[in-house]
Order: C-alpha cells, then structure tokens, then sequence
C-alpha cells in the first residue's frame, strides 16, 4: 500500500475537506488535552451538528437511558468517534453536489452511508474490537472517489464515462490520472488520524485477496467485513435484474466471516431500515435507490430451501462433521439445493442409490470407503454413470489425474474457498443442464421411432390386408405360404393347402347386383375365419378365392379332408341375409399335401388348383383331393 502525503499532491485546498465547527473539531482533536467540555462547547455552536450526534449516540447508546444531551453525547462516543463523524457529516453536507457531470454525489453519499452502518452492524456481530470506527470508516472508505472528483472534475467524468466494462474504474484511473481512489481514499484518511489498522483494511476492502493478511488477523477480518459492506451497498446501485446474482454472492461473503443466513438477513434488514432514516436525516435523497424491501426479499429468496430452476440434489459425503456441515449451509441455505449427506463413501454409495443425486461432492480420504473407491463404484451403477462428481481434497494435486482416470468431474481443494465452490457448482448445473436436453432429445428421439413403427405397422397390416373382407391378402398368403414351405423342408412337417372357391358366383352378382356379392363373400369370409383351427392360416386369395395352409403336428389328408367338409357344409348350409333376400351358396374344395416331388410352394398350390378344377367338373360343392397326377374325392364317411 503506497501512502500518497497529501501535502506533497498540493491540493489539500481541492480535496474534500470538513468546513465551519467540523473543521474546528478536527483541529481541536489535534491538541491532547482537549477536555469533553471545550469539544462539547463548539458542538454546540452547530443545531444540526449537535443533533446528529445525539441521534448517532442513542443509536449506539447500551442502556436504556435516552441521551439527549451533547455532552452527554461527546461522552458516549468518545472524542475520536465525534471528531470522525463530525467530518464525515460536513463532508456530506458540503458534497452534495459538485462539478464533476458523470458523478452521482447523492448515490455516492447514499452507497457510503450504507457501507458505514453496515459496517458497524457487521462489526458488532463479529466483535471486532475497532468498532466505535468502523461507522466513519464505512463512510469514508470510498472518498478518495469524492476526491477525485473534485480535484479532476474534468477528467474524471470522462473516465466514468468509458464504456469499459473489462477494465476496473481503479486501471482507468491510474491508466488516465496516474493514481487511484484507493491511494486517495487512504491519504485521506491518514490526514484524518484513522488508525493503520484500519486505513489499511479500508484499502484492499475491494480485492481482499490482494492484502496478503493472514486469515485469523483482525485486518483479515476488517479487511471482510468492509468487502462485505460494499457489496451489500452496491447491491442498491444496480439494476433489479441483477440482484439475484449479486444477492448469492453476498450471501457467500457473509459466510466466510461466519454468519448464519438466518441471522444475516436479520441484520440486513435492519441495516437497511437504518440506512433509509440516516438518509433522510442527512437529507440524501435516495429517490435512485430501490426499495429496501426488494434487497431484503431478493436475500430472503436465499433462506430455505427454495427450489428454483437451478436447484440441484447434491450428495455430500464427507467425514469432517464441520466441513461437512459448512458445505450443507452453503449449498441448503445459500445456493437453494436439496442436499443429502453422508459419513463415508459406503453410506454414501446406499443414499445416493435412494436419491440420485444430480451431484456428488465426497472427500478423497475417509474411513470404510474413500472417495476413489467410492467413484468407481458410483461409475459402475447405472444412474452414477451419469452423475457428476466433485471430489474434495487436500492432496497433492498430482494424485488428481488418478482420480480423474477413474472418473471424477471436478475436484475442490480444502480449505473450501466459497467462490470456487460455487464456480464448480454452477459447471456442474450446466452439465446436469445439458444431461436434462440430452435426455429429452433421447425421449423425443424415442418416441419418433416408436411413433414411426406403429405407422409403419400399420402400413404393413394395410398393405397385407383385405379390404373387403378384413382376412389377409394374396400377398400375405403367398408369404405365409413360402415361410409354411420353408419351415416344412427343414421339419418334414406335413403341409396342406386347401383352395376355395365360391360356385357360380357370377350369378349371385349378376341377379343381385355386385353389392350383394360383396356381402356374400363378406359373409364366406366369415365362416372360414371361425371354423379355422388355430395355427390354421387362412386367406383373401382372389375375386371369389380363399386360401387355408395347415400346418400342425397332426397335419394329414385325412385330417385336412375332415375339415374341408365341415367347412363345405357349413357354408352351404348358411343363409346369407341380402337386404331382406336370403340366400344360399356352396363351394368347391380342392386339396393338396406337400409331396416328395414338388419343389416349391407354387407346385403345392398347381395341385391344389388342379384339384380344385376336378371338383368343378365334377359338379361343384365337392372336395377333391390331389394325389400325384390322380385327382379324389375323400371317403365321405370321414368327414
Ligand atoms: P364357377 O362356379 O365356375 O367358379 O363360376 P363363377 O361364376 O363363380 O366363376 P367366375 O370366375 O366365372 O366368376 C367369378 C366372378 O367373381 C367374376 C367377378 O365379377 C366376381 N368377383 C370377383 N371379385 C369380386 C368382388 O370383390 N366383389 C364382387 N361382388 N364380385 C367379384
Ligand atoms: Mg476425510
Ligand atoms: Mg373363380
Ligand atoms: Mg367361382
């Protein structure tokens, strides 16, 4: 940290500086001896200074007595506090406004007294020891902003107005005016006589990580807690369609400095509630600034477990008891996702078979089963396949490629940086994101193709199917007819085909018209389909023509001949309604067994329609069968 000594810039007469009694304050303080009294005495001169002290002394006041007295003011706060409020509050006064066009003096007066009152809010809960400072410390930690703006008003607009958004305001400053508000902000405060500790803290309170302070030091601690208070002030300043963003982060910087959720929204809310009557004490108009109770329900959006879109289940396993628990806060209370958690990698394995988890955070080194053992045995399972898993570690991160080879996503190193964490969570959301479309893609995908077979099922059926009739089609038969064949050769089942074809057809078309003629052979048709015996194929196979294959164990001539007469007969012996006419038809049946000699299937059905030909010429209504070249009637006593 580079101190600037503003006497060797040559603008103390530019910079912020207190005027009227504050100045006199600041100048008494000087001198050591200074008495309550002689403080007390020139406060008074000032209503509205005397006032705000008043009011400032009973907000921090810890008894019950009202005070409402100056120097019962100057008393509770001490010669320092008053002397640091006195200036901050004639600074506020005097910069309201100013020449600097790109600079918002009310939302800079308005974001800095957020900071302070959240600063001391803050403090008071993490007891940290400075606190009497930590107001005008809050408030002044952004002056050197104020400063610029006042010594460059010019220039500095400019630089507000660059429309950078990859470069910091901090690189346009130092890149256009050769310093910063950082290094103003601390020169002003050590002109102030703020102690190092906390000018130092106030100085990296935008990049903690840049101060190098050890995590259990107290200008650590300041270091957070002044990171922290900005960021709850910047939150007024931006946009509503950021807040959620901005309010999670928030959330995770408070719990690095160990709040509970619960209690931080408590304390936020009553920062902000303070922060709306200190506006108007100090008359900031705070007309830019949101409504209080947009930021505190946007943070309260944070507490339980809300299941938003972007809610995960994630398994934790992990054997530390505070680790573990440290995890389950952020990912519950803070991220919003359901969170299930385990000892062990065995415990683990069983609760995530009953959860499917989206994500798996487990330790590397626990006692029964690791988190190695675990991984592989996760990857094994069929939902584990397509977990994602973070793996915890505090080993070298050599070892890690082992740990990727067998299958771990991500890995975190312990101690658990919360920004981090939540960088990893949100690489496993998108996975889990892209998982979900992949899965839907499949479903669609799968639908298609079971939406594709029906029709194509259908298509089938239409295309082996009967129109008039319902029975299946020449083409069918032929197919069933050729895979009878086949299965035959290779069994040396017997096979029967019996041909069927309606007697003087013709006529019943010609008296009753080709409408009735459907009718009948509608009704045909019927009959053959219920006096078939199962594992009989039947079929459509021309104008007036139907087809039966047999093919069973018990497949013979005599067999086939028994059915074919009952068939004969009960066909003829049905009347057939034509609107309101019956009438009658009979059929001729020619048979044929698959014999030694015949090649093929056409063979088969040449023999049966040889046959079928001979029962014509005899007379027709009469089954013949094919033997060879030799055409008979079966023995009638059979049937
Ligand atoms: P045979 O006893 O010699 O078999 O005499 P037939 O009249 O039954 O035989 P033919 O082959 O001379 O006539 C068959 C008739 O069947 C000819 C045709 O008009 C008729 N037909 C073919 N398909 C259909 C159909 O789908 N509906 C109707 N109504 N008639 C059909
Ligand atoms: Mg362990
Ligand atoms: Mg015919
Ligand atoms: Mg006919």
């Amino acid at each position: 940290m580079k101190i600037i000594n503003i006497d060797q810039l040559n603008i103390r007469d530019s910079l912020p500086s207190p005027k009227g009694v504050a100045l006199a304050i600041v100048q008494m303080c000087r001198n050591d001896d200074i008495s309550i009294h002689e403080i007390t005495r020139l406060i008074q001169t000032d209503p509205t200074l005397s006032y705000r002290l008043i009011h400032r002394a009973n907000l921090t006041r810890n008894t019950s007595r009202q005070i409402s007295s100056v120097s019962d003011a100057v008393f509770h706060l001490g010669i320092q506090s008053v002397k640091q409020l006195a200036l901050s509050f004639s600074l506020i006064d005097q910069y309201q406004q100013g020449n600097c066009k790109a600079f918002d003096y009310h939302q800079f007066w308005s974001h800095s007294l957020l900071m302070a009152i959240a600063s001391e809010a803050f403090g008071n809960v993490i007891r940290i020891s400075v606190r009497e400072e930590l107001f005008t410390c809050g408030l002044l930690a952004r002056i050197g902003c104020l400063a610029l703006a006042t010594i460059y008003p010019q220039k500095y607009s400019e630089i507000l107005g660059i429309n950078d958004t990859h470069r910091s305001l901090i690189e346009k400053e130092r890149q256009y005016l050769e310093t910063d508000h950082n290094h103003m902000t601390v020169a002003m405060l050590v002109d102030a006589g703020f102690a190092m500790e906390l000018i130092e803290s106030v100085y990296y309170h935008e990049e903690p990580m840049e101060s190098g302070f050890f995590e259990d030091s107290r200008s650590y601690q300041l270091t957070q807690l002044f990171h922290l208070a900005k960021h709850l002030a910047d939150i007024t300043i931006l946009a509503e369609s950021e807040y959620f963003e901005q309010t999670a982060e928030l959330m995770l910087l408070a719990k690095r400095i160990g709040f509970q959720t619960k209690s931080f929204i408590d304390i936020v809310q009553n920062i902000i509630q303070e922060w709306k009557n200190w506006n108007s004490l100090l008359k900031i108009s705070d007309t830019t600034t949101p409504c209080p109770q947009t930021i505190t329900r946007t943070i309260e959006q944070f507490s339980g477990n809300n299941q938003n879109a972007s809610s995960l289940r994630v398994l934790v396993i992990e054997d530390d008891p505070a680790s573990r628990r440290l995890i389950e806060e952020i990912l519950s209370n803070i991220l919003g996702h359901t969170v299930f958690s385990a000892e062990n990698g065995q415990q683990g394995l069983s609760l995530g078979l009953e959860t499917m988890p989206h994500v798996v955070i487990t330790d590397w080194i626990m006692p029964v089963m690791d988190g190695l053992e675990l991984t592989r045995a996760l990857r094994a399972t069929d939902w584990g396949k397509n977990t994602y898993i973070i793996m915890l570690t505090g080993v070298e991160e050599e070892k890690l490629a082992k740990a990727f080879e067998i299958g771990v996503d991500d890995y975190i190193t312990k101690p658990i940086n919360i920004h981090t964490f939540r960088a990893r969570l949100r690489a496993a959301w998108h996975h889990r994101r892209l998982q979900d479309s992949w899965q839907q893609n499949q479903m669609q995908l799968k639908q298609s193709v079971a939406e594709l077979s029906t029709s194509n099922r259908k298509l089938e059926q239409a295309a082996h199917t009967d129109i008039l009739t319902g029975l299946p089609n020449r083409r069918a038969g032929m197919e069933a007819l050729s895979r009878a064949w086949s299965i035959a050769s290779r069994t040396y089942q017997l096979i029967a085909a019996i041909l069927i074809d309606i007697d003087y057809f013709k006529r019943i078309n010609d008296s009753h018209g080709h409408a009735a003629g459907d009718v009948v052979l509608k009704a045909v048709a019927a009959s053959i389909q219920n006096t078939a015996r199962k594992g009989d194929f039947f079929c459509r196979i021309g104008g007036e023509e139907f087809l039966i294959i047999c093919q069973d164990k018990k497949t013979n001539l005599r067999s086939t001949a028994i059915f074919a007469e009952r068939l004969r007969q009960k066909i003829g012996s049905e009347y057939i309604d034509i609107h309101g006419k019956t009438v009658t038809v009979t059929i001729s049946i020619g048979i044929a067994l698959k014999e030694p000699y015949m090649q093929n299937e056409d063979q088969l059905i040449k023999a049966a329609d040889k046959a079928l030909y001979t029962a014509k010429d005899s007379g027709r209504n009469k089954i013949f069968c094919a033997n060879g070249d030799h055409f008979f009637e079966p023995d009638p006593g059979d049937a």
